[in-house]
């Protein structure tokens, strides 16, 4: 499954580059070329991780990561830094700042694909492509295929993504408007009875393997995945 990422950095050649590279790793690109610019596009879209120069004219990488940290809304958005200076006392700001990683220009693609998937892994699982399997329910999104004790099950577009991000997120409740942010995206305007219409719709795919009973309603909180009773 793609991530969407931005891609902050002043200089062309270099924006232009780590751009190609993420595209040709499967990734969605959006790009900004200041911290101003990316602030007004993060408004409209939230990334699954943004990758950050420091050195922006204007407002600079750091100041730009901590506005993201203040707001509630942008917060848990990683961040990957991007620095031409190689003090370690850098890279402890940066980090403070709430950077998830560090790189050193000059980076290889290969590289910074690696930081990337890492970050992703560890903190925005459903944005990966890798396979997930809890109690015989297998989804590849790879192959964007789901098992079911090795059994295909057919399953719409929104519930493969809602399950995706279900099961990387296992034993967690989470609210229809968390799910809405999460899964539809938070730029998208829909009601949270949307949400059951797709919980609904999840299940009945899930029937024939006796799936259905991991997606959990949790009365007046949300729903969640639970192998457990
Ligand atoms: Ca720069």
């Amino acid at each position: 499954m793609a991530a969407t990422i931005l891609v902050v950095e002043d200089e062309p050649a270099i924006q232009e580059l780590i751009s190609y590279n993420l595209e040709l790793a499967g990734h969605r690109v959006l790009r900004a070329a200041s911290a101003e610019q990316a602030l007004e596009m993060v408004r409209s879209e939230l990334p699954d991780l943004v990758v950050l120069d420091w050195m922006l004219p204007g407002m600079n990488g750091i100041e730009f990561a901590r506005r993201l940290r203040a707001d509630k809304r942008t917060q848990a958005v990683p961040v990957i830094m991007l620095t031409a200076r190689a003090e370690e006392q850098d890279k402890l700001a940066g980090l403070e700042t709430g950077a998830d990683d560090y790189l050193t220009k000059p980076f290889s693609p290969r590289e910074l694909n690696a930081r990337i998937k890492a970050v992703l892994r560890r903190r925005a699982p459903q944005a990966t492509d890798d396979a997930v399997e809890i109690a015989g329910l297998r989804l590849d999104p790879g192959s964007h295929r789901v098992l079911g004790n090795q059994t295909p099950l057919t399953l719409g577009p929104t519930e493969f993504r809602l399950l995706h991000f279900l099961m990387t997120h296992a034993e967690r409740v989470y609210s229809r408007a968390q799910l809405l942010d999460h899964v539809w995206g938070d730029h998208v305007f829909v009601e949270e009875r949307t949400v059951d219409v797709h919980i609904r719709r999840l299940r009945k795919a899930l029937e024939p393997t006796r799936h259905d009973h991991l997606i959990q309603t949790v009365r007046s909180a949300g729903y969640r995945f639970s192998a457990g009773d």
